[in-house]
């Protein structure tokens, strides 16, 4: 496909878009592995989902069913190719591939899901081998977003059982957007409407967090925050500050490096509210921003002393500590607080 001058599409550009409607994206693709009872335990336990219907074969046949059955929106994880679709990607060229082309050659290059709609037809069983077939709904016209101009693009997922038969619907909207302005507002943000109170300035600990997986490599950072200082990693070579920490400078290769401590303010770069899965050890909703610091570099993080609806990109914060329990210190944000005049 020829691209002509900047970002302008070739001919018939509207025609070609509209030609995918009805479309399949990807011939029916079977999952890896049948419905199974291993799978189906590790995303009740990473859910917190304890319904034994889904583990307990006892409990699931005094429910009137045959045995355990699995999450209904377990679904689109049998399917999912995990790591090997890193490693091998699929040889050929998908209509998804050719999709995405002509986007890219009408400039809409940027991408943010905006919904998801499940219908769920009957419960899936160990044995039961599922295969997902994707086909285009609708592309938008171009319309005026708070990203840029886009337009949005409506898939239908089928989930079919090993008899053919349809055991879950997907209605998948993503809008391909052309960004705006520089690059810093190029990123695109995922925002959830939140629908409860405030997330308290301090968290109380009800169960420890997870362990952050500390190593040679970024020890220096959590021993940081232990004495309330928030450390940035300097190339020693060229001076380029990075973070996450690593061993080796991507700018210079260097291996030398030393740390400088940050100012500690910052602005909100990006941020999601989460609502689930509900670990113990926070409450929710539970504000996980990317915080851009005054020094350039950026750390994902918790905001605290604000409610998820007043949380906005580009908001100036500041850092505060929370001890989140005597062996675990974590860099947090809370807003800044107005400058007098
Ligand atoms: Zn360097």
């Amino acid at each position: 496909m020829k691209r002509r001058g900047g970002d302008r599409p070739g001919p018939r550009y509207e025609e070609r878009l509209a030609a995918f409607a009805g479309r399949e994206l990807s011939a029916p693709t079977p999952a890896q592995d049948p419905v199974n009872q291993p799978m189906i335990r590790h995303w009740t336990e990473a859910m917190g989902d304890t319904n034994p219907v889904y583990t307990d074969a006892g409990a699931a046949r005094a429910t009137g069913r045959g045995g355990v059955v699995a999450p209904a929106s377990m679904v689109q994880a049998w399917t999912m190719r995990g790591y090997a679709a890193t490693v091998s990607p699929r040889p050929g060229r998908s209509g998804f591939d050719e999709l995405v082309d002509l986007l890219d050659e009408g400039g809409y290059t940027s991408v943010v899901a905006t919904d998801s709609e499940f219908t769920f037809l009957r419960e899936l069983e160990p044995g039961d081998h599922v295969c997902v077939q994707e086909t285009v709904e609708s592309i938008s016209a171009e319309k005026k977003t708070g990203l840029g101009p886009g337009r949005f693009v409506t898939t239908l997922k089928s989930y079919r059982d090993q008899h053919g038969g349809i055991v879950a619907t997907q209605r998948w909207r993503t809008l391909r957007f052309r960004p705006v302005g520089t690059p810093s507002d190029a990123g695109a943000q995922a925002r959830t409407p939140s629908e409860a109170g405030p997330v308290p300035a301090t968290v109380p600990v009800s169960a420890r967090r997870p362990r952050p997986a500390v190593n040679h490599d970024n020890a220096f950072f959590f021993e940081g925050a232990r004495r309330h200082r928030l450390l940035i990693q300097r190339c020693a070579g060229c001076r380029e500050l990075r973070h996450p920490p690593g061993p080796c400078c991507p700018r210079c290769n260097s291996l030398e490096w030393d740390t400088v401590e940050a100012s500690g303010r910052g602005r909100v770069y990006s941020f999601v509210v989460n609502h689930h899965p509900r670990h113990p050890a926070f409450d929710f909703p539970l504000v996980v921003a990317v915080v851009e610091l005054a020094e350039g570099t950026r750390l994902i993080t918790n905001l605290t002393g604000v409610v998820p609806e007043d949380v906005a990109v580009d908001m100036p914060v500041v850092l505060d500590w929370l001890d989140a329990d005597p062996d675990l210190t974590l860099p947090v944000f809370r807003p800044a607080p107005t400058e007098a005049p």
